[in-house]
């Protein structure tokens, strides 16, 4: 599952697949990409494959800093710290799969994955996949 790969629409929804295989349930996932690069897709694409609980609309936090999407293999933790720059996850960490677009601000906490998004053209982008330890 570790890296680089080019992919569409369709081949990032299979990258999230894979990746969801792999997770035990209570990963720290950093997203870092510019604006576009596709963090809240990758996302969503995730959260679809962790099987959501009831209808889910996965869309940015931007505005809310956190969503919480409560799926087969527990809650999905969707914070953006675009805006706030940092943010105190102590209460989750541990308690699901936290994903954080934007968690290149963030000091404290460390992450067990992360995913970098290079945007190419319009429909292709470049995804870094890579475990911390
Ligand atoms: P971010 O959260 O990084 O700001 P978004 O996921 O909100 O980015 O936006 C990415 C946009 O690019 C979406 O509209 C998505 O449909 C589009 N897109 C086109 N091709 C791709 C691709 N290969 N991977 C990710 N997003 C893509
Ligand atoms: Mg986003």
């Amino acid at each position: 599952m570790e890296g680089e790969y080019i992919v569409d629409l369709e081949g990032l929804k299979k990258l999230a697949k894979d990746l969801a295989r792999e997770l035990k349930g209570n990963e720290v996932i950093f997203l870092i990409g510019d604006l576009g690069a596709g963090k809240t897709t990758f996302t969503r694409f995730l959260v679809e494959a962790l099987k959501p609980k009831g209808e889910v609309n996965v869309t940015s936090p931007t505005f809310a800093v956190m969503n919480v999407y409560p799926t087969e293999r527990g809650e999905v933790y969707h914070a953006d710290l675009y805006r706030v720059k940092n943010f105190d996850f102590t209460d989750f960490e541990g308690s699901g799969i936290l994903v954080i677009e934007w968690a290149d601000y963030l000091k404290d906490l460390k992450p067990d994955i992360v995913v970098e998004f290079e945007h190419l053209d319009e429909n292709r982008r470049r995804v870094r996949i890579r475990r911390t330890h």
